[in-house]
């Protein structure tokens, strides 16, 4: 005896789809069970109760329904099988030719002619004339049910193969549908979400939903099932990720920095040169409010380029060194590890603290005194790359890790900094990319997040501007007025990794003709790029930044915290060749002294579309999360930030972007669940637990992203 039909039945048991179609539908569109072809919903419906006149049916995208006869059926061979042609001819006698030109013979079969019937499809141009091909043909006793709402699936050219087209799809569903229907005397399949949380929005039962959703009644009950089912979508990976926070900070105990001591307040009191932004001191607030009680932090801090987030670490790491433990700084290059290093020195100045420097091109010898530092508590504040991850680096009391402009810090990475310290050391991830708030609520949900939105006082906003390649020699006027004037000057080229080889040449070139403008001794030019030895860049950056060179001329290898106050102009050569977080990041370089700063975004005279918005968009703007806005529109959650893979935003119903209001409502509705329950233990909660369970077993990955 075979079980009932349910969601978990095998798609091949269901009537109609058979071994071969349910390993197609495996491979193709992920559909193993009934439940899951349940869950393929139609993208788009049509409207099946207009017809319109052979006379009034235009060519176009647009797809038109007809009602007539088919006639004059014909094969015509070909040098490969065969096409088959016929004419339709609707009620008021117009004509218009039909064209199969694959499955001739079968079509041919199983074409109802002479009867009245009724044809969907799209009208083309030919010969002078229209006609159409390959209509999808339905009998009247099959268009009996015809809707305003008829729902169109998305398909693939294999399915259709297997009569698994929209169509035939939709029909499987149907079927499946009247099945459980009369199985439980209406449609009904196992609910997922507790009676509490449907009253809580007003939404229908699931088995409501799905119906409503594939055969709607009318366009406000499809609205009504698709948004049960979106809410309940960003629900369960509300609650996974919330509850991964939760379990990461509030129940995770981490090192209690329970006192603001002496050298906190001494820096405070004598060493900070200028006043904090309010931003700054409400991030040092929450950051406090993190790490008093014992409880683990692991906060994402955001904050445009020059918006003053080294201060903040400096002052969280204060905060731990007057509490006993020690810290560490992680930065993603040897430069910018440099940097902080000497830039935290100066500020420090006279303070006892006790500041080391550890990359991969420190000697041996001069490792040792550190390593041994750090075993035994006298270095304070390690700063570095990822040397420090190397297990030789044993720290006393690590209290605190700040992982500077790199926002994806893996877990596994984080389990190397985790095991060097008995309690977890509280992680503050800093970032000048701005991040949609879309995107931190799922991508990093299971991290706080804190937003320096304002930029220390004074800052004078860079004027960017679009200039095109037959621009050049008045863009090189102006550099040369700037250097006149004291200033320094990017030039930046673009390097895509699939075009390596070409991209070196165009850096080659652009430093050959910007030696030729701006010959020495007059003008010094210095070049960075990514075939050179860390510390011949070094060097480069070095002679720069200490004003020795007036032009660097670069690739994207300067695109990360590096801090040259004096340079003032930045030039980007095609321009229209970088993604938009990019422009954004490079732009920061300047802007960061008290001249006037530019931006000049060079490139040729075509430009798409995207291009052309990107472009504009930063004309216009300066607002790093504006910018990231238009990013997100033009390229999609999936392509942002390589989450692509990590699977979290596999959403099948939901729409980050046009669904976030929702997406908002929902996480605040799981962090009310997790507060009053943490582990979903309560009876009315089972189905969450269970839905949660069953969401974190599908992506094993999911842990990743953080
Ligand atoms: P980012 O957020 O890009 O890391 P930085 O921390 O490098 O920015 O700060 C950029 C510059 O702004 C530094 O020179 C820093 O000293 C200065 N700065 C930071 N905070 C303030 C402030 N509150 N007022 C004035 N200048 C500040
Ligand atoms: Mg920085």
């Amino acid at each position: 005896m075979p079980e009932p039909l349910s969601a978990s039945t095998p798609i091949e048991f269901l009537k109609g789809i058979g071994p071969k179609r349910a390993e197609a539908l495996a491979e193709d569109l992920g559909i193993k069970t009934c439940g899951d072809l349940l869950f393929h919903l139609p993208f788009r419906y049509e409207d099946r109760t207009r017809f319109h006149r052979v006379a009034e049916a235009v060519p176009g995208p647009v797809q038109v329904q007809l009602r007539g006869t088919i006639r004059k059926l014909k094969e015509v061979k070909q040098k490969r099988g065969s096409r088959l042609e016929a004419e339709f001819a609707d009620e008021f006698g117009d004509i218009l030719p039909l064209v199969w030109f694959k499955g001739a013979q079968w079509v041919a079969r199983n074409l109802p002619v002479g009867q009245p019937c009724v044809l969907w499809g799209r009208v083309s141009e030919y010969k002078g004339g229209r006609n159409m091909a390959h209509p999808e043909v339905l009998t009247l006793k099959e268009v009996k049910s015809a809707s305003a709402l008829h729902p169109v699936y998305s398909s693939t050219e294999r399915l259709g193969r297997f009569g698994l087209h929209s169509n035939g799809l939709g029909q499987a569903i149907a079927r499946l549908i009247g099945q459980l229907r009369e199985l439980h005397g209406q449609f009904w399949i196992a609910e997922t979400l507790p009676p509490a949380i449907l009253q809580l929005r007003g939404m229908p039962a699931l088995s409501i939903a799905l119906e409503q959703v594939h055969q709607p009644e009318d366009a406000n009950a499809e609205r009504l099932g698709r948004f049960r089912l979106k809410f309940e979508e960003f629900l369960f990976l509300q609650l996974l990720l919330v509850q991964h926070r939760n379990r990461q900070t509030v129940y995770q105990p981490g090192a209690p920095f329970a006192r603001v001591g002496a050298m906190f307040n001494r820096f405070y009191a004598e060493r900070i040169p200028f006043e904090l932004t309010g931003a700054q001191k409400r991030v040092i607030r929450e950051i406090r409010e993190d790490t008093r009680n014992g409880n683990h932090m692991n906060r994402l801090l955001q904050g445009d380029v020059g918006s003053g987030k080294t201060m903040v670490a400096l002052l969280t790491a204060l905060m731990a060194v007057d509490n006993g433990y020690q810290v560490c700084i992680m930065a993603p290059t040897e430069i910018l590890a440099q940097q902080h290093f000497e830039g935290f020195r100066e500020m420090l100045g006279d303070l006892p603290v006790r500041v080391e420097l550890l990359t991969g091109s420190v000697k041996k010898a001069n490792r040792k005194p550190i390593l041994a530092g750090l075993a035994d508590g006298e270095v304070h504040l390690l700063i570095g790359t990822h040397a420090v991850l190397e297990p030789a680096v044993v720290f006393r009391s690590l209290g605190l890790v700040v992982i500077d402009e790199q926002h994806r810090f893996g877990v596994a990475q984080r389990a190397r900094l985790w095991a060097k310290a008995t309690i977890p050391p509280h992680i503050l991830v800093m970032t000048a990319t701005p991040i949609p708030r879309t995107l931190s609520m799922t991508v990093y949900g299971d991290l706080d997040v804190s937003v320096i939105d304002e930029l220390p006082p004074g800052r004078k906003p860079i004027r960017t501007v679009h200039r095109t390649d037959a621009q050049r020699l008045g863009v090189f006027g102006f550099m040369r007025e700037q250097i006149a004037e004291g200033r320094q000057i990017y030039v930046v080229y673009p390097l895509i990794e699939e075009s390596a080889q070409l991209d070196h040449k165009d850096l080659m070139d652009g430093y050959e003709s910007l030696t030729r403008h701006f010959p020495p001794p007059e003008f010094r030019l210095s070049i960075v790029h990514g075939r050179m030895k860390a510390e011949d860049k070094d060097a480069e950056m070095r002679r720069f930044a200490e004003g020795t060179t007036q032009i660097m001329v670069a690739t994207t290898v300067i695109e990360v915290g590096v801090n040259v106050p004096n340079a003032s102009v930045m030039v980007i050569e095609s321009a229209e060749r970088f993604g938009l977080s990019q422009l954004h990041q490079l732009r920061g370089r300047v802007g960061r002294g008290g001249a006037q700063s530019f931006c000049i975004l060079m490139s040729g005279k075509e430009l798409g579309k995207e291009a052309r918005r990107r472009l504009e968009t930063m004309c216009r703007t300066q607002d790093g999360f504006e910018i990231a806005e238009v990013d997100l529109e033009l390229r999609g959650p999936g392509d942002l930030m390589g989450t692509k893979q990590s699977g979290v935003l596999d959403l099948k119903v939901a729409d980050l972007i046009k669904d976030r209001v929702l997406l908002e409502d929902a996480r605040a509705v799981a962090r009310r669940i997790l507060q009053d329950d943490p582990e979903l233990e309560r009876k009315g909660h089972a189905l969450l637990r269970t839905g949660v369970d069953r969401l974190k077993a599908s992506r094993p990955d999911w842990s990743r992203i953080s």
